[in-house]
């Protein structure tokens, strides 16, 4: 059986272990929410487990449509195994209504329609706040190649089309969602990262109410029922 060994990073939402495999990273899924780059943090309990079970089947969706992730299995309750990847270190965001930081800049209607989805991509780096970059600003910097650039938004879009199909399937609008990208070893690009309601805002169809992360940022309510929500309509669209 594979073993646990040393901490290779802990985040705000998770931790990364190496494994006895070199190709092989332990992600456990932790009980804490935060917004505002970390300012705000609250324990909660159960949050993890939602969290990576509706990261699990999210992946198992996306690999259904042969787009390469980094997903490999869900050994426990808290704990994901991935291939491990050089992470490129950008935060793509889809979106495909328009809110939160997009509407505050343009000063739109709420969930204004986007045709065609919006892409953005943001510099990782807690310092500076996860600053906008455009296209030129990143290759500049070297951050992402052309290349690179153009296979993370066509590998947006395909992510993007199987989520709003899973999501609408269910009676839950996809508004906007943030994707990260990493390298295998032999070169190939992965969806990595997670793909939970902490990375994308969910709305209720029938209700509008929100059913992701913006209940904590915005102090709506206790944040595990919500994501409880999330996970029974997948699982009941799933017959998993
Ligand atoms: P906005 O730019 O409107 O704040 O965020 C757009 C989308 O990307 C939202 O779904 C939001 O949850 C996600 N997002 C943006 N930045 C981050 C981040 O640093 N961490 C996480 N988990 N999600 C983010």
């Amino acid at each position: 059986m594979l073993k646990k060994t040393e901490l290779l990073y802990s985040g705000k939402a998770k931790d990364v272990f190496a494994t006895d495999d070199p190709a092989v990273l332990w992600v456990t899924y932790k009980d804490q929410a935060t917004a505002l780059n970390g300012k705000k943090k609250v324990q909660i309990s159960g949050k993890g487990a939602l969290n990576l079970q509706i990261s699990t089947l999210l992946f198992k969706a996306v690999a259904a449509a042969g787009i390469p992730t980094h997903y490999l299995s869900t050994p426990d309750q808290q704990t994901m195994l991935c291939q491990r990847c050089e992470m490129v270190p950008l935060e793509a965001v889809v979106r495909n209504f328009a809110s939160g930081s997009f509407q505050r800049k343009f000063q739109t209607e709420p969930l204004l329609p986007l045709q065609p989805a919006v892409h953005e991509c943001y510099y990782k780096s807690d310092a500076l706040d996860d600053p906008f970059a455009n296209d030129e600003q990143i290759i500049a910097l070297g951050w992402a190649k052309p290349a690179t650039l153009e296979a993370i938004h066509a590998l947006s879009d395909q992510v993007n089309l199987v989520l709003q199909a899973q999501f609408s399937a269910v009676g839950i609008k996809l508004v906007d969602f943030k994707l990260e990208f990493g390298w295998l070893a032999d070169g190939t690009l992965v969806l990595a990262d997670e793909l939970s309601p902490d990375n994308m805002r969910l709305v209720d169809e029938a209700t509008g109410e929100s059913l992701d992360k913006d209940v904590f940022r915005k102090e709506q309510g206790p944040l595990t029922p919500v994501y409880q929500t999330v996970l029974d309509r997948l699982r009941g669209a799933a017959h998993v």
